[in-house]
């Protein structure tokens, strides 16, 4: 397992150009959301996963650790999966706890702003984790393919437990609530291919996504440096 936290992803999120031809007022907000998540140290970003063998061949009910999987896109077209790479990326609580209380003191435009750029931030420690990842399958002369979340298209959303114990969240304090939501609410995790020679894959999740045009995450995917696997997550 590899846990990491204190890392400064918001200077990273700073230095990062808006997807799209932001307005000037919406430039205003996104700087005056910065300063507010750092003056009052809003952001715990952190991350854990792990390279979990699997348990059994692989099929189209993936075993890994004890857990049990769905998710045949996963299934290489050659090489060898030998196991699951689970990951779990959170900002903690303070940013939504502000978010909430800026609704509440009535400063909406603030609050979406807040919250926007928690979804940025959040995407930035997602991007930072599965580079981990993919630096740790390397290392042990693996590659990684593929990448699904729960709920997304190819991983259905009651895999997230299965997804949260074997990436060990509550090392990070991510923990799951009704309706398979995990707490705090700016966190997400992943499941990816670990394997021997796995062939880069020729999908996404987002391909047949319903809601792909006008996703925020898409649009950041396309102005960010590429990653070292697909899309990243909502
Ligand atoms: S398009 Fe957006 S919401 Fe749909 S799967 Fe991709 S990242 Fe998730």
């Amino acid at each position: 397992m590899r846990v990491a936290r204190g890392f400064d992803v918001l200077g990273q999120a700073e230095a990062a150009p808006q997807p799209g031809r932001p307005s000037a007022s919406r430039e205003r907000l996104r700087r005056e959301a910065i300063e507010l998540a750092r003056a009052e140290a809003l952001i715990d970003a952190a991350y854990s996963y792990c390279l979990v063998p699997l348990d059994a061949p692989p099929a189209e009910i993936l075993c890994a650790g004890g857990e049990k999987l769905f998710a045949p896109w996963l299934l290489p077209a050659s090489g060898q999966l030998t196991a699951l790479a689970c990951g779990v990326c959170t900002l903690g609580p303070l940013l939504e706890q502000r978010v909430s209380l800026l609704f509440a003191e009535r400063k909406a435009s603030l609050a979406l702003a807040l919250d926007g750029l928690g979804n940025e931030l959040l995407f930035a420690v997602s991007r930072r984790a599965q580079d981990r990842m993919q630096a740790d399958a390397t290392r042990r002369g693996l590659s990684m393919a593929g990448e699904l979340r729960a709920g997304d298209p190819g991983l259905a959303l009651d895999a997230q437990g299965a997804v949260l114990r074997l990436a060990q969240a509550e090392t990070i304090g991510v923990a799951l609530k009704s309706g398979h939501l995990m707490h705090p609410f700016k966190s997400t995790s992943m499941v990816l291919g670990i394997g021997i020679d796995l062939p880069a894959v020729q999908w996404s999740r987002c391909d047949t996504c319903p809601t792909r045009g006008k996703c925020a995450v898409v649009a950041r995917t396309k102005t960010a440096a590429p990653a070292s696997t697909a899309a990243q997550s909502a």
